[in-house]
């Protein structure tokens, strides 16, 4: 199962439509802050610095940028090999950041220092939700409905949580920025560290007098029904992101994202690993010693596969492109690999069973009783072998 991971805009920090130059900016913002180098031994300030080269290497690459609006995480399945996304779990950090600006960059150089005003548009939050789809419907894609509760600016006070008539007042405290600013001594001088207001937490807004329809939020939750076009290929553990239907923004800024995450039921007669799809097919012992035609199921229906005389058990076959198609290029599908297990009767008619001891006395020395009075104690235990099996059956 994928481990879920942050909305690479939300680990960055920025809007949707954020400028390259404001990625980069950012990024080298949070650099800054969690590279290891400046918090030695702080596993989780490394694994932070992790995450947002992360998040910056597929959103700087215009490609992947696309990718990633599109499908979200499930556009660099991992597993499948795809090389598409980023994995730094086993990188120095130092690589990490040379890769993407060069060995010459100027790590702890100028740059500005990022505020947000409390009556900036802000993007509102992501929310997750869940579906569950069948084995098939992964492979090929399907449109689900999901329900969920979302929440819209509240019609009686417009979004404001004021009582009509009323409007909310400037906070005193933080005098309406929605921010606190304190300084602190670091080990870099003097750092300007700010927070937002506890008065009223950052909005730079008080209300005194609390719209009654929703007592102040500014919102109302609505019960709504929404699509989701799951794309062909994706796996267990992906998810899928559906712009703009998360939580409201933020004076007047553009509502969160909804990320859906894909739960797949398993197959009862296909197992699935990345693009690849395995199964088992039973074939009768005539079958193997003969060879011919037999029938596999595959996700597309059966297909009809010739056995080669003398197959053996446990034989693997492969059927090219009956696997998954891939997240990038439906077109573009893994293998289905089957095993072909080589069934031994259970139990024989009086005809079956003359038939095949008439069978056996034909077989060649190596399997013979007549040759075995003379054979090594090595031929004589492959023999016995033989014999218990066929007791087995015609007791
Ligand atoms: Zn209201
Ligand atoms: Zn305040």
């Amino acid at each position: 199962m994928a481990e879920q991971k942050r909305d690479y805009y939300e680990v960055l920090g920025v809007s949707r439509d954020a400028s390259d130059d404001d990625l980069k900016k950012a990024y080298r913002q949070l650099a800054k802050k969690y590279h290891p180098d400046m918090n030695p031994g702080d596993k989780d300030a490394e694994a932070k610095f992790k995450e947002a080269s992360e998040a910056y290497g597929v959103l700087s690459d215009p490609e992947k940028r696309r990718q990633y609006d599109q499908f979200g995480h499930a556009a660099f399945d991992q597993t499948a090999g795809g090389g598409g996304g980023f994995d730094f779990s086993g990188m120095d950090v130092n690589d990490i950041f040379s890769s993407f600006f060069g060995d010459g960059f100027d790590f702890f150089g100028g740059g500005s220092r990022r505020t947000r005003s409390a009556n900036a548009p802000a993007k509102g939050a992501n929310l997750r939700t869940s579906v569950r789809i069948s084995f098939q419907e992964a492979v090929f894609g399907c449109k689900k409905e999901i329900q969920l509760n979302l929440k819209d600016p509240c019609p009686t006070c417009g979004g404001t949580g004021a009582k009509p008539g009323t409007s909310p007042e400037t906070c005193s405290k933080c005098g309406g920025s929605g921010q606190v600013v304190f300084t602190q001594q670091s080990l870099f001088g003097m750092v300007r560290n700010v927070q937002a207001c506890p008065d009223c937490r950052g909005t730079g807004r008080i209300i005194k007098d609390k719209c009654p329809n929703c007592r102040g939020d500014g919102y109302v939750t609505n019960r709504k029904t929404i699509e989701v076009t799951i794309p062909a290929g994706i796996d267990d553990g992906q998810s899928v992101r559906i712009r703009e239907k998360g939580e409201p923004g933020i004076n007047g800024g553009e509502r969160g994202d909804l990320l859906v995450e894909v739960i797949v039921a398993p197959s009862t007669e296909f197992a699935r690993d990345g693009y690849d799809i395995y199964s088992q097919v039973p074939i009768s012992f005539t079958q193997a010693a003969l060879g011919g035609d037999i029938r596999i199921a595959t996700v597309d229906g059966d297909v009809i596969y010739k056995v080669k005389p003398g197959t053996q058990t446990n034989t693997r076959v492969r059927l090219r492109g009956k696997g998954v198609p891939t997240l990038r290029n439906k077109d573009l599908r893994g293998d289905h690999y089957v095993t072909l297990l080589v069934q031994t009767p259970e139990s024989l008619t009086a005809e079956q069973r003359r038939i095949l001891e008439e069978f056996d006395a034909t077989l060649d020395t190596r399997w013979s009783a007549k040759a075995d009075k003379a054979a090594g104690s090595e031929k004589k235990s492959k023999k016995k072998k033989f014999t218990e099996k066929l007791n087995e059956i015609f007791d």
